[in-house]
């Protein structure tokens, strides 16, 4: 079954998602399972719920690609991150065909919480730790084809939204 994402302009992508609240809901069990099956589905290595049109904090990732060990990242939050950064060409299941050049830091140290609801705390390296800081910027409805635009503001952000609503306003009548 193909699995639609949720794609950019669509302003939903602009939400700030919520906490999980533990235990897991079996419904919210479900739903990982299906971000997994949307993240092979669309060669992703990193997928955010939002992505799938769910407002919760949580994301999967496999930069492996091997469909062996997906992993589910749940409240994260970096707790530490290194000075050093590396700017670098990202893409986006959710904006298909755009690219934007995101500085990010090389190595991070992410608290989360697995689905047990056990807290975890982890260091991750280069792509892996690249691609958390971009399920990170989605959980706070951010986008890596923002930072293209220079540094990213709330305003522009705000302004960039409204031409959104207005584009979805548009596209619906
Ligand atoms: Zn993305």
């Amino acid at each position: 079954m193909y699995i639609e994402l949720v794609k950019y302009p669509d302003v939903f992508l602009r939400s700030v998602s919520n906490i999980v609240p533990f235990p897991l809901e079996e419904k919210t069990q479900r739903l990982i399972k299906w971000m997994y099956k949307a993240m092979y589905q669309h060669h992703g290595i990193g997928l955010a719920a939002i992505q799938v049109g769910y407002q919760l904090r949580m994301f999967v990732m496999d930069c492996t690609r091997s469909q062996e060990n997906p992993k589910v990242y749940i409240n994260p939050e970096i707790v530490k991150k290194s000075d050093e950064t590396l700017r670098d060409n990202e893409g986006c299941l959710s904006a298909p065909g755009k690219t934007g050049d995101v500085s990010r830091h090389i190595r991070i140290i992410l608290k989360y919480q697995d689905e047990d609801g056990k807290e975890q705390r982890k260091t991750f390296y280069n792509l892996e730790a690249r691609c958390i800081q971009h399920e990170m910027d989605h959980l706070e409805g951010k986008l890596c084809i923002d930072y293209e635009k220079g540094d990213y503001s709330r305003d522009k952000h705000k302004s960039q939204t409204m031409v959104e609503s207005d584009f979805r306003a548009k596209s619906d009548s």
